[in-house]
């Protein structure tokens, strides 16, 4: 049976809009998680400035305790004004940065100590806070007094402190701080990972979940609609257009193989008056079951198309004028023989006249046999309608008179 396909379905959510909503979920979910990485990085680069200008910050202290404890020493010994002023100057940059190393400089990097260097700093007898303090106030002790036996105290104490215990304490604290900042950074690096591996899954999953099906529907539509451009709405079998497409593939093929090809064009007889007389539905009605009776009666290769109003075009690929002919007139007979029930009971019948053309050697269009055709369907009319006429081929011979 030649293709009478089913209509689209009508019930479709409006396409657009799924898929508009289908496409802002998915650029969504990657500008999120495009953000999320962003942040992240963000946190990590600062996070690494940070605690590099901590741990650059403990070493220092070590440095101006060596620096502070060689200044006081010359001092003591000379009593040069120049010397007390570096190692007074040491003494308060020691102060600050001893502030803010424990966190007691308020602010936006504001540090909190970790148990670890809460230990380094304030327990046990080594803590590093009271030793730090103790040398800065013998500094400033010295500041004031150099050559009293308290002057020479304070000194002694300096030099001592820097070159021992404050000096071992600095050291443990200098290198918690630059084991916690690898912590750090390693911890932030596992995080980078995972938001690496998050952004692909999600990716992943969109590509599955969102933007697959989204492709799939859009080529359904568009194939939908591609079929509805070349189908007749009402009788589903192919339209005036699709027939020309299919008949130039049909003529390529023809001219390629030199197989046969016949032309028939089939009109509804007295069609007029089924509309007048039971109305354009009923017009309808008989339109659709003309079509399936036609379609019944051909080949899967054969094309059916409806190609005027009550008139409907075959191509017969591989078929020669006569058996077109016979094609023809099962199909003239198979309509015939088919009814229309009106809504009173009654039933209708209508007929239908043929004219066939077969293509001529090198012919390259479809008009031509179209207007042979047409010719032979008009003949067929005149004649009394309900049979089929072919067109003689035009390079045929005249018979003898
Ligand atoms: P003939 O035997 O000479 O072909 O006579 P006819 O009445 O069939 O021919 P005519 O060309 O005078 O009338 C064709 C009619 O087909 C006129 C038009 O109203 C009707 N028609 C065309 N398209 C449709 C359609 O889609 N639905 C319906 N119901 N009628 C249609
Ligand atoms: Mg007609
Ligand atoms: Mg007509």
């Amino acid at each position: 049976m030649a293709g009478i396909r089913s209509r689209p379905n009508a019930d479709y959510p409006t396409p657009t809009r799924l898929l508009s909503v289908g496409y802002i979920l998915g650029l969504s979910l990657i500008a999120l998680m495009s953000l999320m990485a962003h942040m992240t990085l963000g946190r990590v680069i600062a996070e690494n400035r940070d605690t590099a200008e901590i741990v650059n910050l403990a070493g220092r202290q070590r440095m101006l305790s060596q620096r502070i404890a060689f200044y006081a020493d010359r001092y003591t010994q000379t009593g040069a004004q120049e010397d007390r002023a570096r190692m007074l100057a040491g003494a308060e940059e020691m102060a600050t940065a001893h502030k803010r190393l424990m966190g007691e400089t308020s602010g936006a990097q504001k540090l909190t100590l970790s148990p670890t260097l809460k230990d380094i700093y304030f327990i046990g007898p080594a803590a590093v806070d009271p030793q730090v303090r103790g040398f800065l106030s013998h500094v400033s002790g010295l500041g004031m007094v150099r050559e009293t036996d308290a002057g020479r105290f304070h000194s002694l104490a300096i030099v001592e402190a820097a070159e021992n215990d404050l000096l071992a304490g600095l050291e443990r604290v200098v290198l918690q701080y630059e084991k916690e900042n690898a912590q750090a950074i390693e911890r932030l690096e596992t995080m980078q990972r995972y938001t690496v591996l998050f952004i692909l899954a999600t990716l992943i999953a969109e590509a599955f979940l969102i933007f697959r099906p989204l492709v799939n529907r859009v080529r359904v539509y568009s194939n939908e609609l591609k079929q509805q451009a070349l189908t007749d709405a009402l009788t589903g079998v192919a339209n005036r257009r699709a027939y020309i497409e299919t008949s130039k593939r049909e003529i390529a093929r023809f001219n390629r193989t030199g197989l046969p090809l016949c032309v028939v064009v089939g009109d509804i007889d007295h069609f007029k008056q089924v509309n007048d007389r039971h109305g354009h539905d009923i017009g309808d009605a008989t339109l659709k079951m003309v079509a399936q009776a036609l379609a019944k009666v051909l080949r899967q290769e054969d094309v059916l198309a409806r190609t005027g109003g009550e008139e409907f075009s075959i191509l017969l690929p591989g078929t020669a004028l006569h058996a077109a002919c016979e094609v023809a007139d099962r199909l003239r007979d198979t309509v015939s023989k088919q009814t229309v029930t009106l809504p009173n009971g009654d039933v209708l019948q209508v007929t239908m006249s043929f004219g066939i053309a077969e293509l001529e050697t090198e012919e390259t269009q479809i008009d031509g046999p179209m207007v042979r055709a047409d010719q032979a369907l008009y003949r067929s009319k005149d004649g009394g309608r309900n049979r089929v006429t072919a067109a003689v081929l035009a390079s045929a011979q005249p018979l003898p008179a």
